[in-house]
């Protein structure tokens, strides 16, 4: 039996909200429908957040309006808060991820709120969300950062993240997951908190993890994550995004090289390499100056190579 395994890229948010260059509205488009043209099934299309915050991603409704005409894609999108996900559903997303960071600093840097700050706004988007007829409802994502430590706290207790994930999921989300967004985390950190967690939410309500390369465990820490039966993996075409706090570094995994891997293991992803790369060709060529990443499409395919037996379709 051929484990599938689900990509959700969010090159689109994670990756072009930390980049300078602003990527054109068409180039997004296009970038876009190559990305699910690869065999992408969930990609995160950007954020609703004040374009003045995130000038990048001030086109996010119309995105989510081209992404919407693209047959089997779920769009999925960033909302920081209530005024966010009343303009995501507006937009007609399939999926709202909140994030919400573990470290008490980092969100009071980040969103300038605390833990029951934000427990009150994830709270008031259920309810906004339960008012809505149940085919129209959008799917709430609790998606907590800094779960594996934090550039502002360092360590981030295990245990405070698992009460954390549970209070989500008290609060109303229909899943929570778990984000290494600075690139802390390492293997054994992984297998244990996934399970804790897990353990806590539920198997169906555990959304996946979303890893970053920062420190070069990020395939490492997606190998963790397959061994205690991780199915969600995010990450990023080119690993385009980097790191905010820590210049020159490397961004999120890489989608290339994480397709390859899963592929070669004998894992099912329905991507299909060659489109990703072409997908790749309108990345490069709207963001020129930009650093894109990734060891496969620099090396190439290895000599027969075979995409895993489901993916040669
Ligand atoms: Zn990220």
């Amino acid at each position: 039996m051929t484990r599938e395994i689900l990509i959700s890229e969010v090159g689109p948010r994670d990756g072009l909200q930390s980049i300078k260059t602003i990527m054109p509205t068409p180039a997004k488009k296009a970038w876009i429908t190559a990305l699910a043209a690869s065999g992408l099934r969930e990609i995160e299309v950007g954020s609703f957040v004040p374009p003045h915050l995130l000038p990048q991603l001030a086109d996010t409704a119309e995105i989510v309006a081209h992404a919407l005409t693209i047959p089997h894609l779920t769009v999925a999108v960033l909302v920081p808060n209530r005024h966010g996900a009343e303009a995501a559903i507006k937009a007609g997303a399939h999926k709202l991820t909140i994030p919400f960071s573990a470290s008490e600093t980092h969100s009071l840097k980040n969103v300038r709120r605390t833990h029951a700050q934000m427990l009150d706004e994830v709270r008031s988007i259920v309810a906004l969300l339960r008012a809505l007829p149940a085919n129209r409802r959008p799917k709430f994502e609790g998606g907590m950062s800094t779960a594996f430590g934090c550039t502002y706290e360092g360590d981030v207790p295990a245990d405070k993240v698992v009460r954390l994930a549970q209070e989500l999921r008290e609060a109303g989300c229909d899943e929570v997951g778990l984000s290494d967004s600075v690139g802390y985390a390492n293997p054994a950190q992984i297998r244990d908190l996934v399970v804790r967690v897990r353990d806590v939410v539920g198997r169906d309500a555990f959304a996946g993890l979303h890893l970053h390369n920062t420190r070069g465990l990020g395939l490492a820490n997606v190998v963790a994550g397959l061994e205690v039966g991780v199915e969600i993996f995010d990450s990023s075409m080119a690993g385009i995004g980097g790191c905010p706090f820590a210049p020159g570094a490397t961004g999120n995994i890489v989608t290339e090289d994480l397709v390859f891997m899963l592929e070669s293991m004998g894992l099912h992803t329905g991507v299909d390499l060659t489109k990703l790369f072409e997908a790749r060709k309108i990345l490069a060529a709207a963001v020129p100056t930009e650093e894109l990443y990734g060891y496969v499409p620099a090396a190439g395919l290895p000599l027969g190579y075979r995409a895993s037996a489901a993916g040669a379709r």
